[in-house]
């Protein structure tokens, strides 16, 4: 059978599933740990190919990689949860073992590529697409198009400046609405309110994770519906620029500390509509949850595929 292999390389796991070219029906998938002391991730993930793609014909590769990737030239140039990826050619590495086109997009890109084509996006041509997890990430489809910017790096929105004087983000520098709204931002609100004598329910636990602050928050919990409150806050002035810069008809939301549903949401939407310049960005603007959950690196990745083998084909005699 002739297949499309696609991956979604994470810091835990490596997955592989393989498509029927023809009807686009998943034929097999696969996942195993990221790490081992034997092998490399970059082995890893060729051996996996390899295995699961076995008795088959590859027509192309595409692969979703958790980090600064620039898919015109197909290096990695950082990827912080995979040892070894650092200005890695893995394009050239993969062409060079199975012969075939490969593909390469950043996670959070794929997301919103996936979400477009498969997901809560279907049938819009502008999408803004956030992850809110331990980090916050991003991806723009912008007039029909993924936003890739000159080195593929554009849509990083994470790391946005929201108060300049602001918490220390993960990257070194502050006030980044990751270092505001992010499931760590979160707790470690949390964290220094406890130090700082506050009451809660959740006094005695060390470093409280978001999911617990929102079992808390949902209990009554004041401290930990004011540290949603705030990271909402932050997230709807930062929701505003955004919507100023790319005025989307859909704003996807995904990530785990999404699931916290109003608590996060509410006090978004207020600061949205506080910080907005016009109200008519707004007026028929779409903002939902995600709906592919745990697939959407492999469907972002296969939607990634499709885009650009067809262009392929369309350019070869
Ligand atoms: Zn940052």
């Amino acid at each position: 059978m002739e297949i499309y292999v696609v991956s979604d390389v994470g810091g835990t796991q490596i997955r592989v599933a393989t498509y029927n070219i023809h009807d686009l029906t998943m034929c097999s998938q696969k996942k195993i740990a990221t790490q081992s002391l034997k092998q490399n991730p970059t082995d890893r993930l060729i051996n996996l190919i390899d295995e699961i793609s076995k008795g088959h014909t590859i027509k192309a590769i595409s692969i979703g990689v958790p980090g600064l990737i620039n898919p015109r030239n197909g290096i990695i140039i950082e990827a912080p949860n995979v040892p070894g990826w650092i200005n890695l050619p893995i394009r050239e590495i993969l062409i060079s073992h199975f012969n075939v086109p490969v593909f390469l997009g950043n996670d959070a890109n794929l997301a919103a590529l996936g979400e477009w084509k498969f997901g809560a996006g279907i049938g819009h041509n502008n999408l803004l697409y956030l992850t809110i997890s331990t980090g916050i990430g991003s991806g723009v489809i912008i007039d029909g198009q993924l936003l890739l910017g000159e080195q593929g790096m554009a849509a990083e929105f994470g790391h946005v400046t929201i108060l300049p004087d602001g918490p220390m983000c993960g990257c070194g520098h502050r006030g980044h609405i990751e270092a505001l709204s992010s499931g760590t931002a979160i707790s470690k609100y949390v964290t220094e309110e406890l130090a700082n004598g506050r009451n809660s329910s959740l006094r005695g636990i060390d470093f409280p994770s978001s999911k617990e602050i929102h079992a808390a928050a949902r209990n009554g919990d004041e401290l930990s519906i004011e540290a949603f409150s705030r990271a909402g806050k932050y997230l709807g002035i930062a929701l505003a620029n955004f919507i100023h810069m790319l005025n989307p008809s859909i704003v996807v939301f995904g990530g785990g500390v999404s699931q916290a549903g109003p608590l996060l949401f509410k006090p978004m939407q207020d600061a949205l509509h506080s910080s907005i310049f016009s109200e008519d960005y707004l007026e028929n603007i779409v903002i939902t949850t995600a709906k592919l959950g745990d697939d959407v690196g492999l469907k972002g990745a296969l939607a990634l595929l499709l885009s650009n083998y067809q262009l392929l084909e369309i350019s070869s005699p």
